[in-house]
């Protein structure tokens, strides 16, 4: 049975995990992290194993698990592989992800972004050697296009990307959280009941991550809702207090600030601008 690894990064406060799958004779990544220091922590790991890098597979359309692929692959003969409607999402956001993310980040978003290099068809099963993957493609949800990647036959270890953050705050602002609930209620019917799941923040933990996840979108969808927009700076902030005090842990907190307006914006609430 393949081993798994999980590399987390945390440059710049933003905690985001890789995965390598370690084979026989050779290694699958999962996921990339945001930053120049961390697809290098990544290709660290893969040099200290000592096996080549088959693959490197991307979850979903977010920048913070496909930024650090260049860093990845550089040197291997490793494709970067993606269902067609992660790719699209990929290349057409990733200008303005790099408007976004330059002024935050500086450097470590890197300058060049390596994009997928091969397609797989939706429910396609892959194999390097002993290790085996099939992708189940879900369209919109966390971001405008996600997938997970699930391990072996049994299917028992699954790549989840951000379709459950474990204990951390979370991204909303792509506004696709009813398919996202949908998303997690028919992975709870149909992963294992002793499925371990890997996401793309926290540890790793079983079905009840999903459960966790479902809470935290509901809590912030209706924290949103109960918000006096007449005054956005305060309606923003009673959400942001909301859910500090849903979430004690302060990690990737900006992720949720950051997604308190666009939601009010997609709910209707905001009354366009008198200043
Ligand atoms: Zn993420």
């Amino acid at each position: 049975m393949p081993e798994t690894h999980r590399i987390e990064s945390e440059v710049a406060g933003t905690p985001v995990n890789a995965y390598l799958v370690e084979g026989e004779r050779e290694l699958v990544a999962i996921d990339a992290t945001l930053t120049v220091s961390g697809g290098r922590a990544v290709r660290e790991r893969i040099e200290a194993i000592g096996k080549p890098l088959a693959a490197l597979l991307l979850t979903h359309a977010h920048p913070d698990h496909y930024g650090g692929a260049v860093e990845v692959v550089v040197g291997s003969e490793a494709s970067v592989v993606a269902t067609p409607g992660v790719d699209a999402a990929i290349r057409r956001d990733d200008e303005t992800k790099e408007a976004i993310l330059r002024p935050m980040f500086g450097d470590e978003w890197p300058r060049e972004r390596t994009f997928p290099t091969q397609l797989i068809e939706p429910g396609a099963e892959f194999a390097f050697g002993d290790i085996e993957l099939t992708v189940r493609d879900l369209g919109p949800g966390e971001s405008p296009h996600d997938s997970i990647w699930l391990l072996g036959d049994d299917q028992s270890t699954v790549f989840c990307g951000d379709q459950g953050y474990n204990r951390m705050h979370c991204y909303l602002a792509d506004g696709h959280w009813e398919n996202w609930l949908a998303h997690l209620d028919a992975l709870v019917t149909d992963l294992p009941a002793d499925v371990t799941l890997l996401p793309g923040h926290g540890d790793g933990a079983g079905r009840e991550l999903l459960d966790w996840q479902r809470g935290y979108i509901e809590c912030f969808v209706g924290a949103v809702r109960a918000g006096a927009w007449s005054d956005h700076e305060r309606a923003k902030q009673e959400v942001v207090d909301a859910m500090a005090s849903y979430l004690e842990a302060d990690d990737l907190r900006f992720l949720m600030e950051l997604s308190v307006e666009p939601v009010a914006a997609q709910l209707g609430l905001l009354e366009p601008s008198r200043s």
